[in-house]
């Protein structure tokens, strides 16, 4: 089969793909020298789009709607304007075969690629409940949510199972935006997860509270302390009923389940230094291999604010991570160098009419300021983490353009504090100040 050769290849075709062909064009790439090569059969998108807008029932999002780089206020990079800078999508290819030491890579069809320079950019696959052997976890309509593909057969499932009953397994941020999605869908819903409270990796018991309960107002079951030990299936084979490990067993037509994600990096295993799960990058997401790059939910990468190696999977930093690194390739071209990485962390999410910020650590001794009740009209809250006497992160619901700005200087500047009392008290006016 024919070789193809490139100066520069892309491996995989999300969200990190898509903002690093972005700046390659904004570096001065020449046509041919670029390649982006992609399991999935579309042009990088903006993958949060998947669990919210793409499942809402009305004001649906569709590509090419959400293509990069829409989802942080930039140009839309339509298919065509890859054919327009002459940059070839490589789609529908899976990269089977990676040997660094000969810069080839080889696709399930066969195909070979040759680079001067990769960018792994694989991204990360989704934790499945038969990876446990869960009995009957093989059913029809238990479903996860990665990709393009996985959402439109979300889709499918929840136009055939009209006014069903979903059970949503997992309470991470994917748990809680699919429960609203489906609920919005007028689909019964009961989540269930192991933990005293949603989102544990962030949320402190008092932010879980205000969504539990909101999540309860709207009509969402929420099942904690326990997890999904089993399925049955219909003569269909399609799933009938979720065992619960406390002895409940819970009617489905529909089983969503998100119970977290795994970088994909077996590809590279062996050839590449690895740290945390990921592959180990310096701050300009170099590998420990020459010529080769790793950017996003796959990078193990220095975090400059906290002095430590840390992995991060949300989109924000999968999209500079990749600008960063593609600066890096031109300058070190150029003989020039560039500044260090040096991120703040940001994550949000976005669910039924609620919608939240959070920036910086969720260390140390956290306190809870604003309206927090669930059943109230004019709820709005957040949390800050104090830490050695200064604060280190800061979370907002419901926040203002401007409002979430000055969270996000608080949990850069770390501004000294010495009366929680007094945090509480202010609030986002402390924030607001800074
Ligand atoms: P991805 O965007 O996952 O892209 C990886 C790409 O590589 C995919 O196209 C994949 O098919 C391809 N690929 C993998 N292996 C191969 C191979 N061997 N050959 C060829 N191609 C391959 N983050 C937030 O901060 N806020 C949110 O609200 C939020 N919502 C999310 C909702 C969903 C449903 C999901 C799944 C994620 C969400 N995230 C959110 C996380 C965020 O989307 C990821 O951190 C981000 O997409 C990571 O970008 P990436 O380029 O590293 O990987």
């Amino acid at each position: 089969m024919a070789e193809k050769s490139f100066k520069y290849v892309i491996v995989g075709g999300g969200v990190s793909a898509g903002y690093a062909a972005r700046e390659f064009s904004k570096q001065g790439v020449k046509p041919g020298e670029l390649a982006i090569i992609s399991k999935e059969a579309v042009a990088p998108y903006e993958r949060p789009a998947l669990s919210k807008a793409y499942l809402f029932p009305q004001g649906t999002a569709r590509l090419p709607g959400f293509h990069v780089c829409v989802g942080s206020g930039g140009e839309r990079l339509l298919p065509e304007w890859y054919t327009e800078k002459g940059i070839e999508l490589i789609l529908s290819t899976e990269i089977v075969k990676a040997d660094l030491a000969s810069k080839t890579l080889v696709s399930a069809a066969g195909e070979v690629f040759k680079y001067q320079v990769l960018v792994i950019a694989t991204g990360s696959t989704v934790i499945k409940l038969s990876d446990f052997g869960v009995q009957g976890a093989d059913a029809k309509n238990i479903l996860y949510l990665r990709e393009i593909d996985d959402a439109d057969k979300l889709v499918e499932v929840i136009k055939a199972k009209k006014s069903g009953k979903a059970v949503i397994v997992g309470g991470g941020y994917i748990g809680l935006e699919l429960s609203a999605a489906l609920r919005m869908n007028d689909i019964d819903v009961s989540m269930v997860y192991p933990e005293p409270w949603c989102m544990p990796r962030l949320f402190t018991a008092g932010i879980a509270a205000f969504y539990e309960g909101y999540y309860a107002n709207k009509g969402v079951t929420i099942i904690k302390g326990t997890v999904a030990v089993g399925f049955t299936a219909d003569a269909n084979g399609e799933v009938k009923e979720v065992k619960l490990k406390d002895g409940r067993v819970l009617e489905a037509d529909i089983v969503v389940v998100g119970v977290g994600g795994r970088p994909l990096t077996s590809l590279f295993k062996g050839q590449v230094e690895e740290e945390k799960g990921g592959i180990k990058t310096d701050a300009f997401f170099k590998t420990s291999v020459p010529d080769v790059y790793a950017v996003g939910d796959v990078a193990t990468f220095p975090m400059k604010l906290y002095n430590e190696i840390r992995r991060v999977e949300h989109v924000d930093h999968a999209r500079k991570s990749a600008e960063q690194a593609v600066k890096a390739i031109k300058a070190s071209e150029e003989g020039k160098t560039i500044d260090e990485y040096d991120y703040l962390p940001f994550f949000y999410s976005r669910s039924f009419d609620l919608s939240w910020q959070f920036y910086g650590d969720n260390v140390g001794d956290a306190v809870l300021f604003g309206d927090s009740d669930a059943a109230s009209p004019t709820h709005k809250f957040g949390s800050y983490w104090i830490k050695d006497g200064k604060v280190v992160g800061a979370f907002l619901e419901g926040g203002t353009p401007e409002e979430n700005k000055a969270i996000a200087k608080v949990a850069r500047v770390q501004p000294p504090v010495d009366n929680l009392d007094l945090l509480t008290k202010e609030g986002i006016g402390f924030a607001s100040k800074i």
